[in-house]
């Protein structure tokens, strides 16, 4: 069988770019090692993990929220493997969703592992060992990324797990030790503290959310804090022992120092994740590696004719929409359009309560890079749909450039800042200045109405506040 484009790896990175290449008229096929498409995110990552936060929200909502807006319902009680349900099929409908497009496009779906035995060749092997070689024009490599180790210490996804065991906990952990305070381990963290877990995070660093904009993360902390989860900030896990019934966990200073040890149920390792290009064949091939990921250019090419990669595997923040991203653009390129990513302007979002969402530079980038700017910000105390639905914590940030006023980067943390970072986002791929976002009318009364607030505050002439 002969195509233009096999794409190997069925996540947001390389399903979408299958689905483009194949609306772009090349004939594609897709090989994926998974029972199931849409990769680490629709089966172990953003879909399961974001089912686990809203579900948990609502549980803590009933428990401590509804009562003061007079809606008294009582006790709420946890029913876990309803809410495991809730999560399985939410990932079912959506894995089923990407297995009804790749269809419905005519991209011909391979389950097995691809590797890469030529340039021009894709060897799928599949679960019972059987092998078939698939010719094609170009390769898209979109392998993605595996959960990063902790050295000497052994996930058994029972006492101490990654992300991926932590969305199947059995039950509730009495108490969960989280080691990095990254995304992925506040927000899990979050769901099994909302549950009733006693959760402590251990984080290396003396910040928590390392890259995200410092003064917001802060303030998230606190909040955090407020809601019960224990910091260590500062401080690294040398050794866990499972003891049977759970772990005892050894923690030192990371400056060096005395240890402790801390108990826990679970402990879940959430250090990061690497990228995951284990058995392609790429050594052989002769594709170039730096630090695990594959090295490409602007174009997505790696330095074999023919062989490109995207998503996690190569350099860039790695999450889905970024992957998405690249794989449309990659699918552009192969059929001779311009394809292109604009990686000044990827949002990030934590999926806590209240989340943090960001779009371009903090003000420690900024401040690096020796860039003039202005900053506005405004309070959600002062935004009237806040305080009806009390969702009063966090603010608004808006960074503009001191002489253009062109917006740099934008930091909300509050309720639904996921959302609202939309609007911020499309203003800064159009080049916005704040002076275009605070005359931009905001439906009365929204949270939104803080954005356009904390650009009117860039220029110190917000009127609310
Ligand atoms: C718990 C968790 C929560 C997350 N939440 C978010 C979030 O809210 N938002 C966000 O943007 N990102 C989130 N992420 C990150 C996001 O999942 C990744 O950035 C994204 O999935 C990367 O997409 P990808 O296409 O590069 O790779 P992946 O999604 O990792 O997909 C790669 C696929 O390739 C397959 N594969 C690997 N090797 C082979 C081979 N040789 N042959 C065939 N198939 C192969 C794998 O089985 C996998 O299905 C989260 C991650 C985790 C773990």
């Amino acid at each position: 069988m002969s195509y233009d484009l096999i794409v190997i790896g069925s996540g947001p990175g390389g399903y979408v770019c299958a689905i483009r290449a194949a609306q772009l008229g090349l004939k594609t096929a897709i090989v994926e090692k998974r029972k199931t498409y849409g990769g680490t995110c629709l089966n172990i990552g953003c879909i399961p993990s974001k089912a686990l936060l809203h579900a948990s929200e609502m549980f803590e909502e009933v428990a401590h929220g509804l009562g003061k807006l007079g809606v008294s319902v009582g006790k709420p009680k946890l029913d876990l493997p309803a809410m495991m349900k809730h999560k399985d099929d939410t990932v079912g409908a959506n894995v089923q969703g990407v297995a009804f497009l790749l269809k419905k496009n005519k991209v011909d779906g391979f389950i097995g592992t691809g590797s890469i035995p030529a340039v021009g060749k894709v060897e799928v092997t599949a679960e019972d060992g059987a092998k078939q070689v698939l010719e094609t024009k170009n390769i898209v490599i979109a392998t993605g990324s595996d959960v990063a180790q902790l050295p000497g210490v052994t996930i058994d996804e029972q006492v101490v797990v990654s992300s991926t065991g932590a969305l199947e906990l059995p039950k509730v952990p009495g108490k969960l030790i989280v080691v990095g305070a990254g995304v992925i381990g506040l927000e899990l963290g979050s769901v099994w503290r909302r549950l009733g877990a006693e959760v402590t995070v251990v984080e290396f660093l003396d910040r928590i959310l390392p890259g995200l904009d410092l003064e917001t993360c802060k303030q998230f902390q606190r909040l955090l804090e407020k809601q019960g989860v224990k910091f260590q900030l500062g401080a690294k896990v040398s050794s866990v022992e499972n003891t049977g019934k759970g772990a005892k966990v050894t923690i030192e200073p990371a400056a060096g120092g005395a240890a402790s040890t801390l108990d826990a149920d679970v402990v879940l390792v959430a250090i990061g994740r690497r990228p995951y290009t284990q058995g392609l064949g790429l050594e052989a091939l002769g594709v170039a590696l730096e630090r695990g990921q594959i090295v490409i250019d602007s174009h997505f090419a790696t330095n074999v004719p023919g062989v490109y990669a995207i998503g996690d595997v190569v350099r860039g923040p790695m999450l889905a929409h970024k992957a998405e991203d690249e794989g449309i653009a990659i699918a552009e390129i192969l059929a001779g359009q311009h394809g292109h990513v604009n990686y000044e302007v990827i949002p990030g979002v934590v999926y806590t309560s209240p989340e943090i969402a960001c779009v371009g530079a903090t003000e420690e980038d900024l401040k690096a890079r020796g860039v003039a700017y202005k900053a506005g910000k405004f309070p959600f105390t002062a935004n009237g749909r806040a305080r009806a639905a009390n969702h009063t914590d966090g603010f608004v940030k808006v960074l503009a450039d001191a002489t253009t006023d062109r917006v740099l980067g934008v930091h909300i943390l509050g309720h639904g800042a996921g959302e609202m970072i939309a609007e911020a986002a499309v203003l800064m791929e159009f080049g916005g200045s704040s002076e275009d976002l605070a005359r931009t009318c905001h439906a009365h009364p929204t949270m939104s109405e803080a954005v356009k607030e904390a650009a009117l505050a860039v220029e110190k002439r917000a009127i609310h506040m």
